[in-house]
């Protein structure tokens, strides 16, 4: 198999040659046909985050079976599968026995503390895989495993909120705001200062309001979700909100919050953060977006340029999300 492998935080990802992984009991071998790339990916590759190295990063694949590994499994050889984030949970924690595997004690994380889909193939343990909709292609789905159903995860814990603030319009963003509009909220974009094009990128979607992060929206907001990995903007969005509102942190790092006056958390306002998912936030979200039918907005790059692909995230020069695409012979025939 190939792969772009983390070596050293800061380093670059090296193109590296393995033999191909056998499934153990309960996995999948899968060849992979496309996968997005997420800020977290920059997170890993920075080291905001630290886990085993050498990785492999990458944690929204689309692929097919190529092998099946020993005893039960609810996926067959060459079935579509998505492999999201939670690459497994302990299923004996106390998190776990109480339905939030998302904050399990002893998780493996896919592309974090295991290896993940930047490369041609990845195991899987075939509990945590999802079942793609048809009405995806592999390009489409692949922002859905994490941007998607993490953001999915967020949205819901905005509660019943009627007019949403969205700040960093990304990967995450576009696909949420268009649950928000089909469930018929109002949805108030906020993007970096001068970003005429992911304001003009959210408006297209049918997003009331579009402007800077620093801005007052025309109203209020009841909620505003941040997947900006930028502190300041909790703050900033905790002076948006109405009494009772929401602030609720969709990403894995972000920069520390600034201090602010207890006058604008006053009035039963509440700062959340979001972690991981669920299987079942995997399955809700997998539902609704099949029925809406959710349109992502990618931009393919092939597997070999994630280094330039990941420098684009950084600077936030990607339209929706970026996915790789490792050209994988074992698919060419399908
Ligand atoms: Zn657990
Ligand atoms: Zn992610």
């Amino acid at each position: 198999m190939r792969a772009m492998q983390l070596d050293e935080v800061g380093a670059p990802l090296r193109p590296v040659e393995r033999p191909l992984p056998r499934p153990g009991p309960g996995e999948l071998l899968i060849a992979i046909a496309a996968c997005a790339v997420c800020r977290t990916d920059l997170h890993v590759v920075d080291g905001d985050l630290h886990g085993p190295l050498p990785i492999i990063p990458g944690h929204e694949i689309v692929g097919r079976v190529v092998e099946v590994g020993e005893g039960e499994n609810p996926f067959a050889v060459g079935q579509r599968v998505g492999v999201p984030w939670l690459g497994r949970a302990c299923g004996r924690c106390r998190y776990c026995r109480e339905g939030m595997e998302n904050l399990c004690d002893a998780p493996l994380f896919t592309g974090f503390s295991r290896d993940g889909g930047f490369a041609t193939h990845t195991v899987a343990d075939a509990r945590f895989c999802f079942a793609i909709p048809d009405v995806f292609e592999d390009v489409e789905a692949a922002p859905l495993l994490c941007a998607g159903l993490i953001g999915y995860r967020a949205y819901r814990m905005a509660g019943d909120a009627h007019r949403i603030g969205l700040y960093g319009f990304g990967a995450a963003a576009h696909l949420l705001a268009q649950v928000a509009l089909w469930e018929g909220k109002e949805v108030h974009a906020f993007t970096r200062p001068g970003d005429a094009s992911a304001q003009a990128f959210a408006r297209s979607l049918g997003c009331q309001w579009a402007g800077t992060s620093g801005e007052a929206p025309p109203a209020e907001l009841d909620a505003a979700i941040i997947f900006a990995p930028v502190g300041a903007l909790v703050p900033e969005a905790l002076r948006r909100v109405r009494k009772g509102g929401r602030v609720v942190c969709a990403g894995i790092h972000m920069s520390d919050i600034p201090a602010f006056p207890y006058a604008d958390l006053w009035g039963e306002r509440s700062i959340l953060s979001v972690a991981n998912l669920t299987r079942a936030d995997g399955t809700a979200f997998f539902d609704i977006a099949a029925r809406i039918p959710i349109r992502t907005t990618t931009t393919a790059f092939p597997l070999s340029e994630a280094n330039e692909v990941l420098e684009l995230v950084r600077r936030g020069q990607i339209n929706g999300a970026a996915v790789l695409i490792p050209e994988n012979p074992s698919l060419r025939s399908s």
